[in-house]
């Protein structure tokens, strides 16, 4: 069967002033999603995963970033070859995203439930008065307390808690089949951010919906998410079930970061960090990206990209010894 969006050895690239060198931002990434799925795009800044969800939500800078190879395929169709116009009919009404900063995503001189009702308006032409009684059930959706009441406060009038709450009604009110969450509750403090996200999950399950959970944190990803996509320097590293790959990750760079989560382990003791930075993209090393800061590299690592391939069924892995790094003591013992 196949995938609600399967995205298939998506490369891009950076193009800047005539004359220089492209610099290439992704590198032949793959990975599918689901209805009714949460999958956790994993991986430190710089990695590639809000440039990927830009590609696949169709909001790429342009003319600077252009798709060099791939597909994205959304429920069979090549998003990358849809005309503009077609494109727009499918942002929001069927992929939608949520933003980090949700008050420059909304307009600060129009009421909340102006702002969700035009959606209605626009794409439902919906009447003005049957717009607004939808976008206050929205806001009733996402638990914002005395919704009919502050349907006319203006964006600042919220915390920043309530201000993604209504960002997030805004993504759901199209009913979209695939939800984008990149980095959502970052602004937020860490009583919020559960909050917030723990209601991401519930009402795009509940709704059977498909999200796309862009973080960096894996505390998070191993609660909330079903599988996960771990991203190194614009390339996947490993993809697989969130349990298996958190009880056995096969790639050093998972390994790392999941050894940097505080646990139980390293109770009394400092935390294990990945030495090094992660590259520039414009400048990354020969062969396995990641091989100046891996304890497993050997000679091969310097000088051949690792392809990213299936060792068991649904997982995948890039890494030349990733067998090694499979039998290797569990992360924290
Ligand atoms: Fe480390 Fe080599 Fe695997 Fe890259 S391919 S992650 S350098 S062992």
């Amino acid at each position: 069967m196949t995938a609600l969006l399967e995205v298939q050895n998506l490369s891009l690239e950076f193009r800047g002033a005539r004359g220089a060198a492209p610099i290439p931002a992704l590198q032949d990434v793959s990975f599918t999603l689901d209805r009714g799925e949460t999958l956790a795009v994993l991986g430190e800044s710089g990695s590639g995963k809000s440039i990927t969800a830009k590609a696949v939500m169709g909001i790429l800078p342009k003319p600077a970033a252009q798709v060099t190879a791939g597909r994205i395929l959304f429920d069979g169709e090549d998003l990358l070859t849809l005309s503009p116009a077609r494109m727009r009919s499918v942002q929001g009404a069927r992929i939608a995203m949520v933003f980090q900063d949700a008050l420059s995503a909304l307009n600060p001189v129009q009421t909340v439930a102006t702002q969700i009702a035009e959606l209605y308006r626009v794409h439902r032409g919906h009447s003005r008065r049957d717009a607004k009684e939808r976008a206050i059930e929205m806001m009733r959706l996402v638990r914002i307390p005395d919704a009919a009441r502050r349907a006319d406060d203006y964006p600042f009038q919220f915390s920043g808690g309530m201000r993604q709450r209504i960002m997030i009604a805004m993504a759901l009110a199209l009913d979209p089949d695939v939800l984008i969450a990149d980095e959502p509750t970052t602004a937020l403090d860490a009583t919020v951010q559960a909050q917030i996200l723990e209601l991401l999950v519930e009402v795009t399950a509940a709704r059977g919906m498909a999200l796309m959970l862009i973080t960096h944190d894996l505390g998070v990803a191993g609660q909330l998410a079903d599988r996960a996509l771990v991203m190194y320097a614009g390339r996947v590293a490993e993809s697989g079930p969130i349990d298996a790959l958190f009880d056995g990750p096969a790639h050093p760079y998972t390994r790392g970061l999941l050894g940097s989560i505080p646990g139980a382990a390293h109770r009394g003791k400092d935390l294990p960090t990945i030495p090094g930075l992660p590259p520039d993209i414009a400048r990354r090393p020969a062969g396995c990206s990641f091989n100046p800061r891996c304890s497993y590299a050997d000679a091969v690592c310097a000088t051949t990209v690792p392809a990213l391939l299936s060792f068991v069924p649904e997982r995948a892995v890039a890494c030349h010894h990733h067998e090694e790094v499979l039998a290797d003591v569990p992360v924290g013992a």
